[in-house]
């Protein structure tokens, strides 16, 4: 690593996946590197994340193929590592039109229909094939102690303008989520995708997931971590209601468990919103703004956790540009 580089200071703005994620990517190729946010870690989007790498509700473009394939290669090596939270596992995607997107099978080596018997009512197909699955609380935890090891600071502030930080960066990373346009001010594109969970302790001892992103009744996917599964969910854009709707998670509940019944013998440990940040492409470029040097990073809208490392590595090397 050059010199030079380990002398530029960096603040980045967001401590949800995407910020840890660049915080750590940075810190470990020498920047000093300091994270400001106005949430805890666990109190972010991110943490209300499924979390499965699989591109929901995301950019579909080369550059975030590239995004996705660097940050599988990364989850599968920190897979080895058992107390990151990161596991890798089999599961399927269930199929309900001809024309479902299978590009994520492109990335994964052993995918594969599944079998035609095993499919639920209804369905036309399922790609099926192991991908990391993250149990949030725990890697973020880990992620964020990592940072600390590697000398990052973490302020807690709300940040107003980017201006306050005329004289403290070299570098200014933006990776508020969903609100990155409001803080550059050129950019109201970014939108919320409402999302409710419903947190179920594994008992059941499950280990595969399963989505079924058009089943009539609404969205279904069951995501078992290490001692808990997510189960979902809907997925409502421009809604940016915070509270839990009680009705709706009955209703995850009963569609979900009738694609998988042991979920029926599952203690409910928490209801969970969240929203998500969307916008048609991620903002993923690096600007001038009102004299500070700004590397935008946001807009990662259902694929934040899937895309995070590819998107580290990036903002990494749009620093050296
Ligand atoms: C129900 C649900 C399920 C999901 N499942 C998956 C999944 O399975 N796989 C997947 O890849 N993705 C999933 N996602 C999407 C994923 O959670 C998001 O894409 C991701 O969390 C976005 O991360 P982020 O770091 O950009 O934003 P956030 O996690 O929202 O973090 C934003 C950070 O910016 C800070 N911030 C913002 N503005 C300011 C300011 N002005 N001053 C100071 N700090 C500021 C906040 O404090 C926070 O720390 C899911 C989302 C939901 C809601």
């Amino acid at each position: 690593m050059p010199q030079l580089l380990s002398s530029q200071k960096v603040t980045v703005i967001g401590a949800g996946v995407i910020g840890l994620s660049t915080a750590h990517e940075l810190a470990s190729h020498g920047y000093q590197v300091t994270v400001v946010s106005d949430q805890d870690t666990l109190q972010t989007v991110s943490s209300v994340s499924a979390a499965i790498w699989f591109p929901y509700h995301s950019e579909n473009s080369p550059a975030a193929d590239l995004l996705l394939s660097r940050t599988l290669s990364r989850f599968q090596a920190l897979s080895l590592i058992p107390e990151t939270g990161v596991d890798l596992r089999f599961g399927m995607d269930i199929e309900r039109r001809a024309d479902a997107d299978r590009s994520w099978t492109n990335f994964v080596a052993d995918s594969a229909p599944a079998e035609p018997e095993i499919l639920p009512e209804g369905a036309l197909a399922a790609m099926a094939g192991t991908v990391p699955v993250i149990t949030m609380p725990t890697y973020l935890s880990w992620l964020r102690g990592q940072c600390t090891n590697l000398s990052v600071r973490f302020i807690e502030r709300t940040v107003k303008s980017l201006s306050e930080f005329t004289d403290e960066a070299d570098v200014v990373v933006l990776a508020a989520g969903l609100r990155g346009g409001e803080l550059l001010g050129d950019d109201d594109s970014v939108y919320p995708i409402r999302g409710q969970v419903v947190r179920l302790a594994n008992t059941v001892g499950l280990t595969e997931w399963i989505s079924d992103d058009d089943h009539p009744d609404g969205v279904i996917y069951v995501i078992p971590r290490r001692d808990d599964i997510i189960v979902g969910g809907i997925d409502v854009d421009h809604d940016s209601n915070p509270e839990v709707d009680p009705q709706t998670s009955i209703d995850i509940l009963k569609r979900a468990t009738t694609l998988v019944s042991a979920l029926a013998d599952c203690e409910v440990l928490e209801h969970k919103v969240g929203l998500r940040p969307a916008r048609e492409t991620i903002r993923l470029e690096r600007l001038d703004v009102q004299g500070v040097s700004v590397i935008a990073a946001y807009g990662h809208g259902g694929g934040g956790v899937t895309m995070s490392w590819g998107t580290a590595q990036r903002v990494h090397e749009l620093m050296g540009s």
